[in-house]
C-alpha cells in the first residue's frame, strides 16, 4: 500500500534560459534541514520546467545552460537519506525552449499560427501531443524512471491544444472527423490529450506501480483511472471560492487529496510576495478540517538561495496545525446535505460549465456560512446516505438520475431544487415528484420575490429583487406556496424609444417563487449564482429557514458563531472532531484575500444531535483539557467560552 504524504512542499522552478548561476548558491544540507524542521515529508521538485529546461543529467532534453551539476539528482538523493519523499515535476503541455528549437513539435492552432495570444502569458506556445514531442517526452520519462526512480510524478499543464498540424490533420481525416469544425477539432484535441496522459501513466505504472501520480489540468474525474492521488491548486482570490467546493467534492473520489496553498501574496512567480501566517493557516486548516492534507507552493530561487522567511512561515503554520496531527489520520467527514452538480461544472471549457461552477461556488459559500455539513457530488455518485439533496441552479437531470432520486425520496430524503434543478435535460419537464409545472424561462426582468411573513420573519416585508433570470413555475393545488413572484411594472431593456432602466415591482403574475411539498422545496430562481455575485444577507437567512423546514434536527447546531466562521465535523473510529475556525478573510483588492489575525469569540453554544449516544468525554484535541457538557434527551450541549483561530474539539465515545 502506498503511504500517502501528509505535510508537503511544492517547488515551482521555471527558470529563464538566460538566467545565470543556476544552482550556484544551493546548500542541499541547509535545504533538508529547513524541510525537516517543518516536519515536511514530501516535496515536488522540477525535473523539467515549463520553459523546457531540465535540472538533471539528461541526454534527451536540454539541461539549463548555467546549471553545472545534477540539481534534481542531488535533491532527490538528499531527500531519500532524510526520509522525505520526492516527486519529479514535468510540464506536459508547455516546453518553451524545446518548442523554440523544434517548431514541428508545436501545436498549430486552427488559424494556422503556432503562437497564440499574449506572449507574456506562458500558454501562448503549446506542444502537440501527436507530434514527435510525445516520444521525446516519454524518452525523458524513461531516463527519470530508469536512472533516478523518484517517489512520484507531478505532471502539470496537461492542457487541451486544438491543432491542425500535419499529424493531427491526418488522423482526423482517417477518423472521419470534420477538421474544419472548431468543436470537432477541440474534441479530437481532448482525445489526443487524454490518450497521451494514459500513455504517460502506463509508462510510470510499469516502472513503479507505487509511484505517486497526479495530472494537473485534467479534471479530477477525467483522471479517475490515471493517477492515485489528487492535488487542489489555487492562489489569490480564487482560493476563497474554489477551495470550499473542491474540499467538499474531492474527498468523494476515493483518493487522498493534497490542498496546495501558495506562500505568495498574489500568484505563482511572485518571488517577492509572501502571504501572512494567518492566511496560510486559515486555508490549510480549512482543508484539514475537510479531510484534505497540506502542501505549500513555493518558487525555488534559481541560484538556490534559501528564503528563510518562507521556511519560517511554513514551519510556524505547520507547527500550529501539527498539534492536531492525530485527528487527521483516516478521518471521514460527517455530512447531511449533498450539493448535486452536473459534472461539467468542473470543465472550464464550456460556458454552461462556468454557470454551473458559479452556482457551486455560491452554494458552498452559503452552506459554509450557514454552518451546515455538506458534500459536493455529481449524479454518478451515491446519495443514499444524505438527508437532503440540493439540486443546484443548473442541475438538470437524466431519467436514470431522476429514478434514483425518487428512490431517495421514498426512503425519507428531501430535495431542495433551485432554478433549473430537477428539470429534464432536453425540455422544461420536471422529472422529480414535485407538484409543480415549469412554463419555461421566467418572463420577468427583473423578478421580485414576496415571502409570506410567517415563513421567514427576518425577510424584508417588501418585494425583494431576484438579480438573475429564473424559471417560471406554477404550483399544483396540493403544494404550499411560501413565496410568490412579483412582476416589474416595466420590463428592463430598450423598447425602441426608451431605455427602461427604472423597473419598480408591480404585482403577482401567478408564478410561485418558493413551493413546498412532501418531497421538498423548490426555489424558482438561481439562488446560488445570485448569492455568489450579490451576497444578499436576507437570502442567506431565507435559505437557512427553508432548509430547516426540510431538516428540523441537524446533527450540528451552533449559535453565537458569526457567518465568517467555519465549522466541520469529522469522524475517526470512536471519536468525533469538531473543527472550529474563527478567522476573518477579506478581499480588499480584486486579486488578493487577506486574513486578519484572529480575534477571540466567546460564549459559543454547540448542540450535537447524537440520537442515543453519549460521549465519555469532550476535550480540546491539542491540550486534552476537558469541557463540561450536558445530555438532554437526544442532544449533547456544551459551551465554548473562548475560541481564537483554528481549534479542534474531540468528542470521544466508548
Ligand atoms: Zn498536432
Amino acid at each position: 500500500m502506498i503511504q500517502f504524504p501528509q505535510w508537503g512542499c511544492f517547488f515551482d522552478f521555471h527558470t529563464m534560459p538566460s538566467c545565470p548561476q543556476v544552482g550556484e548558491n544551493f546548500d542541499v544540507g541547509q535545504f533538508i534541514k529547513e524541510l525537516k524542521s517543518a516536519n515536511i515529508d514530501f516535496i515536488v521538485f522540477p525535473a523539467r520546467c515549463n520553459l523546457g529546461m531540465a535540472y538533471y543529467n539528461t541526454r534527451k532534453g536540454i539541461r539549463h545552460p548555467s546549471l553545472e551539476y545534477d540539481l534534481f539528482g542531488r535533491i532527490l538523493e538528499a531527500c531519500r537519506q532524510a526520509g522525505i519523499r520526492c516527486s519529479a515535476y514535468l510540464n506536459v503541455g508547455l516546453s518553451h525552449e524545446e518548442g523554440l528549437r523544434h517548431r514541428d513539435w508545436l501545436t498549430t492552432w486552427p488559424d494556422g499560427s503556432t503562437y497564440k495570444g499574449d506572449r507574456m502569458n506562458n500558454f501562448f506556445r503549446r506542444m502537440c501531443y501527436n507530434s514527435p514531442y510525445a516520444d521525446h517526452f516519454c524518452s525523458m520519462l524513461q531516463e527519470l524512471t530508469d536512472e533516478y526512480a523518484p517517489d512520484g510524478f507531478f505532471f502539470d499543464c496537461a492542457t487541451i491544444n486544438p491543432c491542425i498540424g500535419s499529424e493531427c490533420i491526418r488522423e482526423m481525416k482517417e477518423r472521419g472527423i470534420d477538421w474544419q469544425n472548431e468543436k470537432a477539432v477541440f474534441e479530437f484535441a481532448r482525445l489526443s490529450r487524454d490518450r497521451f496522459c494514459q500513455r504517460i501513466a502506463n509508462q510510470i505504472k510499469q516502472a513503479n506501480p507505487n509511484a505517486l501520480l497526479y495530472f494537473n489540468g485534467l479534471t479530477f474525474q477525467q483522471q479517475a483511472d490515471l493517477g492515485n492521488y489528487l492535488e487542489f491548486e489555487a492562489l489569490g482570490r480564487a482560493i476563497y471560492e474554489s477551495l470550499p467546493v473542491k474540499a467538499h467534492y474531492a474527498r468523494k473520489l476515493n483518493k487522498p487529496v493534497l490542498n496546495m496553498i501558495g506562500r505568495f501574496h498574489k500568484s505563482w512567480a511572485d518571488f517577492g510576495g509572501i502571504c501572512s501566517a494567518d492566511a496560510l493557516e486559515y486555508f490549510l486548516g480549512y482543508g484539514l478540517a475537510n479531510t484534505m492534507r497540506c502542501t505549500v507552493g513555493d518558487h525555488f530561487h534559481p541560484r538556490g538561495d534559501i528564503q528563510k522567511p518562507v521556511f519560517d512561515l511554513i514551519r510556524t503554520v505547520y507547527g500550529k496545525l501539527q498539534r492536531f496531527s492525530d485527528c487527521y489520520q483516516d478521518a471521514e467527514a460527517v455530512t447531511e446535505f449533498a450539493l448535486l452538480t452536473p459534472e461539467y461544472a468542473f470543465d472550464y471549457s464550456t460556458l454552461d460549465g462556468q454557470k454551473a461552477l458559479f452556482a457551486l461556488w455560491g452554494a458552498a459559500q452559503m452552506f459554509d456560512q450557514m454552518h451546515l455539513l455538506y458534500d459536493v457530488i455529481t449524479p454518478n455518485m451515491d446519495f443514499s446516505a444524505y438527508r437532503v439533496l440540493v439540486l443546484l441552479d443548473e442541475t438538470r437531470i437524466d431519467p436514470q438520475t431522476a429514478e434514483r432520486i425518487k428512490e431517495f425520496l421514498q426512503n425519507g430524503g428531501k430535495v431542495f431544487c433551485c432554478g433549473q434543478g430537477g428539470l429534464a435535460l432536453g425540455s422544461d419537464q420536471m422529472l422529480l415528484p414535485l407538484p409543480v409545472q415549469c412554463l419555461g424561462t421566467s418572463p420577468c426582468n427583473p423578478a421580485y420575490i414576496s415571502v409570506k411573513a410567517e415563513v421567514c420573519p427576518e425577510f424584508p416585508e417588501m418585494p425583494v429583487t431576484l438579480y438573475h433570470q429564473g424559471m417560471s413555475y406554477r404550483a399544483q393545488p396540493s403544494a404550499d406556496i411560501l413565496a410568490s413572484i412579483i412582476k416589474p411594472m416595466v420590463e428592463y431593456g430598450w423598447d425602441g424609444e426608451h431605455g427602461n432602466y427604472y423597473t419598480p415591482p408591480d404585482k403577482e403574475n401567478g408564478d410561485a417563487a418558493v413551493i413546498e411539498s412532501d418531497n421538498g422545496i423548490l426555489f424558482s430562481h438561481p439562488l446560488f449564482q445570485t448569492y455568489r455575485e450579490c451576497s444578499q444577507p436576507c437570502f442567506l437567512q431565507l435559505t437557512k429557514t427553508l432548509l430547516k423546514r426540510l431538516l428540523p434536527e441537524s446533527i450540528l447546531e451552533i449559535r453565537n458563531f458569526p457567518r465568517y466562521c467555519r465549522t466541520t465535523l469529522t469522524r475517526q473510529k470512536n471519536r468525533l472532531h469538531l473543527h472550529l475556525m474563527n478567522f476573518h478573510p477579506e478581499s480588499p483588492s480584486p486579486s488578493v484575500v487577506l486574513v486578519e489575525p484572529p480575534g477571540v469569540l466567546t460564549g459559543i453554544e454547540v448542540r450535537l444531535n447524537m440520537q442515543d449516544k453519549a460521549p465519555t468525554r469532550i476535550y480540546w484535541a491539542d491540550t486534552g483539557k476537558e469541557l463540561p457538557w450536558q445530555k438532554t434527551d437526544r442532544q449533547i450541549q456544551f459551551e465554548i467560552d473562548r475560541l481564537q483561530g483554528y481549534q479542534v474539539l474531540t468528542i470521544e465515545f466508548v
